[in-house]
Formats: structure tokens, sequence, C-alpha cells
């Protein structure tokens, strides 16, 4: 039983393919989603279909393995079964996949002013709460109001937060900026606004200093050491700084999906779920947890970091395990993280890749993001239709997906008013 197919329960499904085993695999959502790219989602860059493919699809030529389109609400380890409401499946082997959620450091009332970028309903939420401030301050006379509907607020200055902030100030300054007559999209103010000392806190200092320069060349007002202590309709505080923004964006927390809580352990700090070095839980060795949602740690101690790398080893290593005591073969060795390097993009010609042993910034840093993510996405349609959009978008600077879609009500604030 494989809950979740995101990175580590697709990847472990798909790694026990050949094994004789029956396979259930169970997600609240239809559809796999390759999240790194939800940004340009947000920002009118490339449509919800182009990042998510249809999980059932994916597996469809896998016979040993069924797809059910389930939230799954508890765990009972006595019984071993999962609890899907009133109904429950029993299993022999367990694999938690659940990934988190964003998380508002004991602020939930933020999340309706602020909102999180996670799942496609959040990617198009965001787009159209920005693209609906340019058409309402397009709408307005009161300049004030104007102003507030033009500034956009980031929260958090790791790799989300950079990208959405430098994708927002392109919008604005590019794809946006003769599409209106009454407001200059130009002007739009776009701040991001980051606790620590530095944006993109995992990259060597010299890459966090080339970020912070390339997103003052967008545009975007970076404040660092600058929490947010407050935020509503209205805008944000930022330190004691009262800030009116009619978009606030939430990019600074993560915290786990409830899996220690359906087992009855203890987690970490995010939520996250110490395990044992085969990725099982300890005193359940039946059940694994993988990807974001495990507390694993790397040969120096430190956790590994939540990306699709890691997620995605975990995934097919716990996959290696179980496949491993079907047949009765000795073990693998214990779970190691082979970390390829990390990658974040800040805007056009612009991207950070550290690998460890080198370190690239600039124009040739963006075109290797560009290919690893066309590489990594599924499906040769997918990578096609991406690649045509960039290359398009790179060309022009339009932007084809800028669609206010959903309900408008839905993210009218009082201040609007
Ligand atoms: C905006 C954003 C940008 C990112 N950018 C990058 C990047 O550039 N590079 C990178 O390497 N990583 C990036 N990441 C991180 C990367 O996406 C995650 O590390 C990875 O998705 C973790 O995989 P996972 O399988 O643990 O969880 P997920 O991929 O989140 O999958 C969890 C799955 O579990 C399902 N699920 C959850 N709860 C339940 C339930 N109760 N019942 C049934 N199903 C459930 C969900 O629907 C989902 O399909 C980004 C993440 C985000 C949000």
């Amino acid at each position: 039983m494989i809950v979740g197919a995101g990175f580590a329960g697709m990847w472990a499904a798909q790694a026990l393919a050949r094994a004789p085993v029956e396979i259930t695999v169970i997600d609240r959502r239809n559809y796999h989603l390759f999240q790194p790219l939800l940004y340009q989602v947000a920002t009118a860059a490339l449509s919800p279909g182009d990042i998510a493919w249809p999980i059932r699809r994916m597996l469809r030529r896998q016979r040993n393995t069924r797809v059910l389109l389930a939230e799954v609400t508890g765990v009972d380890v006595e019984r071993r079964a999962v609890s899907l409401g009133e109904q429950s499946i029993p299993y022999d082997y367990l694999i938690l996949a659940t990934g988190v959620r964003h998380d508002y450091f004991g602020h939930d009332d933020w999340e309706a002013s602020a909102p999180g970028l996670k799942e496609l309903d959040d990617a198009t939420r965001i787009r159209r709460r920005i693209l609906l401030a340019f058409e309402r301050a397009e709408c307005g006379s009161d300049p004030s109001a104007q102003r507030r509907l033009l500034t956009f607020v980031i929260v958090g200055g790791g790799p989300t937060g950079v990208e959405l902030a430098g994708a927002i100030a392109e919008l604005a300054r590019r794809a946006l900026a003769a599409d209106f007559r009454h407001i200059d999209p130009k002007s739009a103010r776009i701040l991001l606004c980051e606790a620590g000392e530095r944006v993109l806190p995992a990259f060597p200092e010299t890459l966090s200093r080339y970020a912070g320069r390339a997103l003052a060349r967008l545009g975007v007002e970076v404040k660092l050491k600058s929490p947010v202590t407050d935020c509503g309709p209205w805008g944000v505080t930022v330190g004691t700084e009262r800030v009116e923004a009619a978009t606030v964006l939430w990019a600074a927390g993560v915290a786990a999906s409830p899996v220690a809580r359906w087992l009855g352990i203890e987690a970490d700090r995010l939520g996250r779920l110490p395990v044992a070095p085969d990725l099982s839980v300890p005193g359940l060795p039946e059940v694994f947890v993988a990807g974001d949602v495990a507390l694993v740690s790397d040969a120096t101690g430190r956790p590994l970091p939540g990306v699709a790398p890691a997620a995605k080893q975990a995934g097919a290593y716990v996959a290696r395990v179980i496949a491993a005591r079907v047949a009765g073969r000795p073990a693998p060795p214990p779970f190691r993280y082979r970390d390829f390097g990390n990658l974040a993009t800040i805007g056009r010609r612009a991207a950070v890749i550290d690998f460890a042993w080198l370190r690239i910034k600039g124009g040739i840093a963006w075109w290797i993001w560009g290919i690893a993510h066309i590489y990594f996405l599924i499906g040769m349609r997918n990578r096609l239709i991406v690649s045509l959009q960039w290359l398009w978008a790179y060309l022009t600077f339009d932007r084809g997906a800028r669609l206010i879609t959903g309900r408008e009500c839905e993210d009218r604030s009082p201040a609007d008013s």
C-alpha cells in the first residue's frame, strides 16, 4: 500500500513494477504534480496541465498496481489497515509518502490573506490574485488604493520565494507592460521579505549574493532580517513597518502531513517522522516513510533537504527493501542520499547552481536549469509543450496562460471595497 503519489510514492510504485506484489496507490488527487514548476503556473507562464499527469495514466501499464482516489485519514497499525473515512483497507507493507504543506508558524489565520504554493489549486488561486490586482488597479481612480493593489509581498527568501518574486517582476515589467491604459504595470512594487541574513540560505553565500543582485536588477526590493510579524487583508507588517499590499504570498515554511499523528509517534518540530536506516518506522518494520515527510539524516547528521531527488531516491530505495524482503533476499545497505546539486532560478538568464564541486551563476546556469527541468518533466508531450512555451516566452516576453479563472469573490478581501 502506497499513500501519496508524489515523487516518493510514484517512484516506489514504479520500482515495484516487476516485483511479485500487489500494489495499491492511494492519493487524494488524481494527478502527479511537478511542484518545481508550480510558480510558473502561479505567474501565468505555464498552464496547469503542463506540469501534472493523471496518476492512473502513469501506472496504466503496471498490471500489479491499482490506483484509488481517496484521502487517507489514519492508520491502524495493530490491524495493519489504512482508514479512508469509514472504509479501511488492509496492507502487508505500507509506504507513507504524503509530503508537506505550508506552515504559518502558529498563525494559521494568515493563510487566507497570504496563500502558499503547494497544490495546483494554490497556483491558480495565486495567478488569479496577481492578475486581478492589475485589473482592479486599472478600474480604480484612488491613487493610494491603486498603489496598494500594485504592491506584491512575498514572504520567505528560499527558492520558491525568489522564483515567485522574479517571475512577478518579469510579468509586471515585460508581459503586462503595454496592455493597460490607465495604470503602468511597470510601476508595481515587488517586495521579498526574508527573516534571515540572505536569500537562498541553503546555497553558498556567493550565490545568495548574486541572487540578491539579480532580483534588484529586476526591480524586486529585497528586505533581509525582516520577519513578517503580522498579516491580514490590508497587507503585512514587516518588523515595525506596515506595508499596504493587496497580494501577499507565503513561501516561508512547511510542515509535514499528519503521518506522525496517525502512527502515534513523536515527530520533529516540522512534523517529520524519524525513521530507521532502511526508512522503516522504528518498531514497525512493515511501515516505511519516504520523501518530505521522513526525517532522514545524511552522513554528517544533517537532515536531508525536502527536494524532489531525495524523495525519488527514498521511494525507489524503499521499493528495493520490500522487494528483497518478499523474495527472501538480504536487505540492501542503509539508505544514502546522492546529492547531485541544488538549482534555483531568479529570472530570465539568471539562475544559480551549486554542484558542491562547481558553482555556476547567470545565463549558463539558467540554460542548465531549463534543460534539467524539461528533462525531469514526465512524458514527451509535456516536454515538447513546455520547451515551446519557454522558447516563445524567451523570444517575445509573452506569457500565454494569463487567465483569471475561479470565482472572483474568493479573492475580494474586505480591504478592496
Ligand atoms: C512550490 C514548490 C517548489 C519546489 N521546487 C523544487 C525544486 O526546484 N527542486 C526540488 O528538488 N524540489 C522542489 N520542491 C520540493 C519537492 O517538490 C518535494 O521535495 C517533493 O515533492 C517531495 O515529494 P513527496 O513524494 O515527499 O511529496 P509530494 O510530492 O508532495 O507528494 C505527496 C502526495 O501525497 C498526497 N497526499 C497527501 N496527503 C494525503 C492523504 N491524506 N491521503 C492521500 N493522499 C495524500 C498528495 O496529494 C501528493 O500527491 C518544491 C516544492 C514546492 C511546493
